[in-house]
């Protein structure tokens, strides 16, 4: 007899709420863990940088099952093809494991997914997994959502979070069934899919996760209230990749967080927290606004004439906008997949409130280049920028690059790291180099035009425009 384990997006084996179960059922009946990866082949591409990276991550958990003495079955073609292959390659299949997806594309394939196993007498056991709380846990008294963070917060904070659960790794040995592949043809396109994978991730996987989160907790979770907003300060856990693919539970990070805070870090404890109650929330607002990656949550807004205008977009995508904090921001996402969040607000409310660019745009650029991309939270952090989703920031508030460089880059060696032409440039012209005389700039090595460009707009004349823009678009 067998029981199946669906990995999705949680390739881990501490506190994995479906194993939990899973084990449970195994030891009951006396039988094995059939570990499975469905590889849909809408998303067998290694395009989106996340992509490359979610897949490495794959092959390293399946690498890392077979060492276990098991394996991570590969399964493609429809969902239906895949769970057919599964049923006959293993007859006695019991039931099968899965930690939930609730919102976006994995809602819909679970409800297929549940109803094809249903036909067929085998149950589909969903468990809530990869958030702090459900998405329909924290409501106000009426039983309708929040539709803003901070009295969402006040009642997320005590509410129940459910707790770590330990699993035995020596005792999974033993579970784990070790079988020919279901689908060979599966396994083959996926490692060939691994193989054409441009970039080589190191820092991957579950004790990777595990050791960053404990050097976080020792070495910057005390400062984390004080650095988190500077980019040059690696203030930040770096935790999201990890989260991203689930390779770190949520609930071990809370825990460890919270046992922390107990000795010492109080302050910092809680603000961390906080950033973990916000993920919940974006889930919980994609939940009940499911239309959101192609709507605007607030209605007045959903008719503002956004620009489509190429040019202004490749440079914002290419890191040449002419200002130095924009450019440094979107050429560390090119590099690195990853953009500290005080850039990604910067540089989103540069592309929608100084570009008039549709936040949509960017927010698609984003998906394809973020390997911590989240839907919940990408979309959620878009229409938060671009003043049009729940908790908006006031669209008349409008990030000006310039100041948000000098205060949270002051000495500007985050620019210079990401824009060698910047390098020669004294630190009172880093923010503003085309304030530089001709002669300074030939000292700098950096004449602005050649080396670097001019600035594409005028940021206090967009700004008037954005303003306009909404107003027009409320009063209509
Ligand atoms: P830390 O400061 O160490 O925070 C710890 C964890 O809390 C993060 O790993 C993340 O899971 C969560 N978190 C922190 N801030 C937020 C937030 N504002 N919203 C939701 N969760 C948060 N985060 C993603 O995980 N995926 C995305 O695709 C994504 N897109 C974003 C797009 C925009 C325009 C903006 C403004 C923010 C976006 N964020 C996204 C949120 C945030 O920028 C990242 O979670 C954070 O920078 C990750 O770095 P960290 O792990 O060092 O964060």
């Amino acid at each position: 007899k067998k029981v199946a384990v669906w990995f999705r997006r949680d390739f881990r084996l501490h506190d994995h709420t479906a194993l939990v179960h899973a084990i449970e059922m195994a030891e009951e009946i006396n039988g094995k863990i059939i570990a499975f990866f469905y590889l849909d082949p809408e998303t067998a591409t290694t395009e989106p940088t996340h992509h490359d990276y979610f897949f490495q991550t794959v092959l390293h958990f399946k690498n890392r099952l077979k060492r276990m003495g098991g394996d991570l079955y590969i399964l493609t073609g429809t969902i239906e093809d895949a769970l057919e292959s599964m049923i006959q390659a293993h007859p006695q299949l019991e039931a099968l494991f899965v930690n939930n997806d609730r919102v976006g594309r994995g809602a819909i394939r679970d409800q297929i997914a549940t109803e094809y196993l249903l036909a067929k007498s085998i149950p589909m056991y969903h468990f809530e997994d990869f958030y702090l709380t459900e998405p329909d846990q924290v409501l106000k008294k009426d039983g309708s959502p929040y539709k803003v963070f901070t009295p969402y917060y006040k009642a997320w904070v005590s509410e129940n979070k459910r707790v770590p659960k330990r699993i035995e790794e020596d005792m999974l040995r033993s579970y784990f069934l070790k079988s020919k592949p279901i689908d060979e043809k599966a396994e083959k396109k996926f490692i060939d899919l691994v193989k054409t994978c441009p970039r080589k991730w190191s820092a991957i996987g579950e004790d990777q996760a595990i050791l960053r989160l404990q050097t976080f907790i020792e070495e910057r979770l005390s400062t984390y209230n004080s650095h988190r907003d500077y980019p040059t300060m690696t203030g930040t856990s770096r935790l999201s990749p990890y989260l991203k693919t689930g390779v770190l539970s949520v609930r071990s990070i809370y825990n460890q967080v919270l046992e922390a805070e107990a000795d010492e870090h109080e302050h910092s404890a809680e603000t961390y927290i906080k950033e973990l109650a916000w993920r919940d929330f974006y889930r919980m607002v994609h939940f009940y606004e499911p239309n959101c990656k192609e709507e605007e949550i607030l209605s007045d807004y959903r008719k503002i004439p956004w620009s489509q205008d190429e040019v202004r977009l490749n440079a914002w995508k290419e890191g040449k906008t002419g200002y130095p904090i924009v450019d440094a921001g979107m050429r560390q996402l090119k590099v690195e997949g990853w953009m500290h969040n005080r850039l990604r607000m910067i540089t989103a409310s540069f592309l929608v409130k100084d570009y008039l660019l549709d936040w949509r745009l960017g927010e698609r650029y984003f998906e394809e280049m973020l390997i911590d991309y989240d839907p919940s939270s990408n979309i959620g952090g878009w229409q938060w920028a671009a003043s049009v989703g729940t908790d908006a920031v006031p669209y008349f508030r409008v990030f000006n690059p310039v100041t948000q460089s000098k205060r949270f880059d002051k000495s500007g060696s985050y620019i210079r790291k990401y824009i060698p032409e910047l390098k020669g440039v004294p630190e009172h012209f880093i923010h503003e180099p085309w304030k530089m005389s001709n002669e300074e700039q030939q000292q700098s090595k950096c004449v602005i035009g050649e080396h670097y460009p001019e600035p594409t707009i005028d940021h206090s004349v967009q700004r008037k425009k954005a303003i306009a823009l909404f107003k027009e678009s409320k009063d209509v």
